[in-house]
């Protein structure tokens, strides 16, 4: 070889082991790359949903072999959910500014002292620019804890004795509790009156008001008790109660506390009934159980957001994993189904072996038995044909022997392939029938009021569809009307939200089961019900809700042994066939409304104007 030769050959052979040194480079490169990929995917989830599932995507596509054209693919997904994400957190981070801003200036609205006031102040001034970053969050809320507890105190150390409102009230504006010497027992209701000047619209007026009954005892002087039945006294109340002890069924809980604490105790309680339905993955355990710590000792004001903000966070989760979890079954199944056919192939592959096997053994035979024939036209003598014929049949027999070993063989393969199949055939349809079981409780679930029991708006929609349809189809009367309970805020700020839930509960209950099994009730939403009541015209429907009406007015509910009048307006209205139902559901709606200016606990009926008929 010349020396140029040489040369070049040198310099070809270290340019290829320059290209090898760098093609080593990248490669490593690209697995630190895919691993840090993988690793800053894991770390950002959490945070929004869509962002997760492209995360996880991502190190799918990471894993497997077309990463060029999945990345491609992938990447504006990402983007937009990334952006998306963006734009749900800073409405987040304006709400938490609008929360804090405005509990710092009800704060703020209090008779503080300078230092207490300056700091509020300054803590208000940069709520903006902190409370957009979601780490600050925690600090800000506990600075917000500290300064009210300053608040608190400097108020406490105004006048002690002074018979003040608490921060609760004055926040929250509730009614204030009247110490019990401030109604004498027996004192004319007029006279008390006075005393709750920021109480709530009394309960109720429909009626005129009468003495108000005075109890037989004087009451214990216990904080619990004292001050309700002295406010209650001064409520012109008196028109609808009637003294004496009454069912126990329909007592209304006594709780004669403030508007946030009559009901925290039932938030706490609900959210931990809430946590107990979670159908929890192990891993997401210890969120659930630091939050059943912090429920444990009931729940301040304060501490309700950050509460609620948890708790969404962990629901969302879950929601996330049930879908992921869906998700995986139905690959499973994919992957299942996939073993499934290559073990079918493959059984149809062992069936077209014993079929060649079969001819095999056919020629084999025929070539011993052309062979065993031609051994005896040969044979010269007796001895000769013998050992000949005996050599034949060995190796028939041998062929026959070998023959019967593979078929057994394989029928034994195959038999347990079948039953490998059958396992996993009965497994697939255990799982798919509790995933179905599963799905269903869901949708119940999802259609029914947990208060009431009753089926809720979504399930009335679905019900209203069917309804319409039939009475499309084969014509016939139906009815709509809209149920919604007199007063029922004072109810609430009387007695506390767990007697309004007890009424509302008891009331469901009555309207239900007083009506015939074709009907269909539903809770709307808050105090209001709606009912469809197919093969029932509008007179019809009148009378059945003048019962209702009279049913529910006569429940004996009572607080502390007093008679608690609780009645209903309702507004009725015919469907027409091929009318849309929220337009029943408007005309019934205006009927109500008619009813409640016309004095409450009275049932307005709506016939479709002529105008209507015509035009459906
Ligand atoms: P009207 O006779 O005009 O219907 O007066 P109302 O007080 O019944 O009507 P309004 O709409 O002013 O008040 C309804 C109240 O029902 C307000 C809300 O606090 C209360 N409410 C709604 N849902 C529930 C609930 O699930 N439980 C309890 N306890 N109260 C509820
Ligand atoms: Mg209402
Ligand atoms: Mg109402």
């Amino acid at each position: 070889m010349s020396d140029d030769a040489q040369r070049w050959k040198a310099k070809y052979l270290e340019n290829l082991e320059e290209q090898e040194k760098l093609e080593r480079r990248w490669d490593a490169r690209l697995d630190l790359l895919r691993r840090g990929l993988v690793r800053s995917s894991l770390a950002a989830e959490g945070t929004d949903k869509a962002v997760d599932l492209c995360m996880q995507e991502l190190r799918e596509i990471i894993r497997g072999e077309q990463m060029d054209a999945g990345l491609s693919a992938l990447i504006p997904r990402l983007e937009k959910a990334v952006l998306d994400s963006e734009q749900r957190r800073q409405q987040r981070a304006e709400q938490s500014v609008g929360a804090l801003a405005a509990l710092a200036g009800r704060l703020l609205e209090l008779d503080l002292p300078r230092e207490v006031r300056k700091g509020l102040k300054q803590f208000a001034k940069r709520i903006d620019e902190r409370a957009r970053q979601p780490r600050e969050l925690p600090a800000l809320l506990a600075e917000l804890g500290m300064l009210q507890g300053q608040a608190l105190e400097a108020i406490a150390r105004v006048d002690p004795s002074a018979p003040r409102p608490g921060l609760l009230q004055r926040l929250f504006g509730a009614r204030e509790e009247i110490p019990a010497d401030a109604a004498p027992v027996g004192q004319p209701a007029a006279a008390v009156t006075s005393t709750v000047a920021e109480g709530p619209e009394p309960f109720p007026a429909a009626e005129p008001p009468v003495p108000v009954p005075v109890p037989p005892a004087p009451m214990p002087a216990t904080p619990a008790s004292a001050p309700r039945s002295s406010t209650l006294d001064s409520l012109p109340l008196a028109a609808s109660l009637i003294t004496g002890e009454g069912d126990p069924d329909y007592a209304l809980p006594s709780v004669p506390e403030p508007g946030y604490s009559a009901i925290a105790p039932h938030v706490a309680a609900s959210l931990r009934a809430l946590l107990d339905e979670l159908d929890l993955p192990e891993h997401h355990q210890p969120q659930a159980d630091a939050l059943r710590q912090r429920l444990q000792g009931g729940l301040n004001w304060y501490e309700l957001v950050p509460v609620l903000d948890d708790f969404g966070v962990l629901v969302l989760a879950i929601t996330g994993n049930g879908q992921r979890e869906f998700v995986g079954y139905l690959k499973q199944l994919n992957q299942r189904l996939a073993l499934f056919l290559e073990h079918l192939t493959a059984a149809q592959e062992g069936y077209a072996e014993s079929l060649d096997s079969a001819r095999a053994l056919d020629d084999q035979l025929r070539e011993q038995v052309s062979g065993l024939q031609a051994s005896v036209q040969d044979a010269s003598d007796l001895d000769d044909l013998k050992r000949s014929l005996e050599r034949r049949l060995d190796g028939l027999l041998q062929t026959l022997d070998r023959f019967h070993r593979q078929r057994s063989s394989r029928e034994h393969e195959v038999g347990e392939r079948l039953q490998a199949l059958m396992a996993r055939v009965s497994t697939m349809e255990v799982e798919a029938r509790a995933f179905q079981e599963d799905l269903e409780l869901q949708r119940q679930k999802a259609l029914q009021d947990p208060l009431t029991g009753l089926p809720n708006r979504a399930a009335w929609n679905e019900r209203l569809e069917i309804e319409r349809a039939r009475q499309q189809r084969y014509g016939g009367d139906l009815s709509l009307a809209v149920v919604d309970i007199d007063h029922f805020k004072r109810i609430n700020d009387s007695f506390g939200h767990l007697a309004g839930d007890k009424v509302l509960k008891i009331i469901a209950g009555e309207l239900a089961r007083r009506l015939r099994k074709t009907d269909f009730i539903a809770r709307f939403g808050g105090e209001e019900f709606v009912l469809l009541l197919p093969s029932t015209p509008l007179d019809g429907g009148r009378q059945l809700l003048e019962a209702l009406r009279t049913d529910i007015e006569a429940c004996p509910f009572h607080f502390k042994g007093e008679r608690v009048a609780i009645t209903f307006s309702a507004g009725l209205t015919p469907m027409l066939p091929g009318e849309p139902g929220d337009a029943a559901f408007q005309r019934a709606d205006e009927a109500l409304y008619r009813a409640k200016h016309q004095g409450r606990n009275r049932i307005e009926p709506a016939p479709a104007s002529d105008e209507v008929s015509r035009a459906v």
